[in-house]
């Protein structure tokens, strides 16, 4: 194919770990298969990725290239940091379309460049749906959460206009009124309002994730398609329903699995979109680990916690009495460095592993992990499902609530941590999940779901055919 000629997809994520990964894992499944590529950071995180994985990582490849436009926000001093997400949330739709439209003029006019045939940005990024629009590109939306998660920010308007949101006062927190059951989100059944993305734990009727975040949901009403990084079987109900909304519905995950299968040589070798500089050292620690015996604890890239239950997760993981690797990143706890006393690293330094960052991935599906204790970030789920690792949940924020719920309710995969995390509670859970007679049927739906999830991925499962129509849809290049 001549380089003119071919198709060219420009990607847009949202400036966040969890947004970077997924995307650019779309990516090298289309790049593998002719696409040629440009990929859109922030200035912000494309200065991150030249810092953790270096200037031939982003300059590696003539067909898939790296650009960055401005977040809008103000310079920081530490650029080490997950952004304030309400404060990106308002930034970028007011500063980040017109350097966006610059920068698709600019690359269709660029020698040795294809013209842009189609822009997939994530849901939070509907300006770049916006521009697309109006200079007549396809465009699709790309959902880096679950189908129930995005299910459920579809509905925050309703959720205002039945009066559930906001909440009458403070009380309605803790007064049992979130245990209220919603029976009419479609797909949902049983679903409680406390299992809704966290952001409607308001008494606000303006509070500003609300609108953004149901906004942002709705407006992908005017993509030409939506694309999940769910699997059908996973997320039937949901996905049922979805299809009933939106024309063209496209559930393509694992893409972890895609990327890993089809991912040209050459571009998995250079690309990576990690923001911190990952330590694999923990994976020869893990070699020397009893299969299954590890519990492996890690909050994602945003969450952070108070230093009080920091000590009490770590407290758990004393008591538990089993080896555990820990992922702290810097800014994991409130207002200070994370911080734990000298007693408890003297107490757990023969089986306590410590990291500010990991290849997650890989620690998940290595033979001696046996448990996730996580925040149910989307991805984090998603690579566990994959891994077939049954997990304890502590839900942070946003549709993290969702997620849990499923895990710990659908898929049988999980158990709930309180909120107001207890060391007693963190190690009865433990021993529950590895050794109880939860843990076994844990165990035994996670080997299901992974068995699942690798069928979806498989020639003619469900995943696979969507990437095709995907692929034959973005050939076309229509609008
Ligand atoms: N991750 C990683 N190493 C770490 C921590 C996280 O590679 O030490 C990756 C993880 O594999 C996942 C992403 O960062 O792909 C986090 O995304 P997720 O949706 O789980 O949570 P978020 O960070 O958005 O809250």
């Amino acid at each position: 194919m001549g380089s003119n000629s071919r198709p060219h997809a420009v990607f847009v994520p949202y400036p966040a770990q969890g947004h970077v990964t997924p995307l650019l894992q779309l990516a090298k499944v289309l790049h593998a298969r002719g696409f040629f590529i440009t990929y859109v950071n922030s200035e912000y995180n494309h200065r991150r990725l030249l810092w953790s994985r270096g200037a031939d990582s982003l300059e590696a490849l003539d067909d898939f290239r790296f650009e960055a436009i401005p977040d809008g926000l103000p310079p920081s001093d530490n650029d080490d940091v997950t952004q304030s997400i309400p404060a990106l949330c308002e930034s970028l739709p007011r500063n980040a379309a017109a350097p966006f439209r610059d920068l698709l003029a600019r690359l269709n006019a660029a020698p040795g460049r294809p013209p842009v045939t189609c822009v997939v940005q994530d849901n939070f990024m509907s300006f770049a749906q916006r521009v697309a629009n109006e200079m007549g590109i396809l465009s699709l939306v790309f959902c880096t959460m679950s189908a129930c998660g995005f299910m459920c920010y579809l509905h925050f308007k309703e959720l205002m206009d039945r009066g559930y949101v906001p909440l009458k006062d403070e009380s309605y927190l803790t007064n049992g009124y979130l245990d209220t059951v919603l029976d009419w989100v479609p797909g949902m059944p049983g679903i409680r309002l406390r299992d809704i993305p966290s952001f409607i734990r308001t008494t606000d009727p303006n509070e500003f994730m609300v609108h953004f975040d149901g906004g942002e949901a709705q407006n992908a009403r005017h993509a030409q398609g939506v694309i999940f990084n769910t699997f059908d079987a996973l997320e039937q109900a949901v996905v049922d329903e979805l299809r009933r909304i939106f024309p063209r519905v496209y559930t393509v995950g694992p893409l972890l699995t895609f990327a890993r299968a089809q991912a040209r040589p050459d571009a998995a070798a250079a690309i990576g979109g990690n923001l911190w500089k990952e330590d694999a050292s923990c994976l020869r620690w893990l070699d020397t680990q009893r299969p299954g015996s590890v519990v492996y604890v890690n909050f994602g890239s945003i969450t952070v916690m108070t230093p009080a239950q920091l000590a009490e997760f770590a407290w758990g993981l004393a008591t538990c009495g089993r080896p555990f690797l820990w992922v702290i990143r810097p800014d994991l706890v409130t207002g200070e460095k994370a911080v734990l006393p000298e007693e408890f690293f003297a107490e757990t330094k023969e089986r306590g592993l410590f990291l500010s960052w990991c290849p997650q991935e890989e620690v998940l599906s290595h033979p001696s992990t046996g448990l996730f204790l996580t925040h149910s970030g989307w991805n984090s789920t998603l690579e566990s499902v994959c891994a077939g690792v049954p997990m304890i949940c502590w839900p942070f924020f946003a549709e993290q609530t969702t997620n849990c719920r499923y895990a710990c309710t659908k898929w049988d995969i999980g158990l709930e941590i309180d909120n107001n995390v207890t060391r007693e509670e963190v190690a009865r859970l433990i021993e529950e999940a590895m050794d109880g007679e939860k843990g076994k049927d844990m165990n035994t739906k996670a080997a299901m779901w992974k068995e699942k999830a690798v069928a979806a991925t498989e020639e003619g499962g469900s995943s696979s055919v969507n990437i095709e129509r995907l692929v034959g849809f973005m050939l076309e290049g229509t609008v």
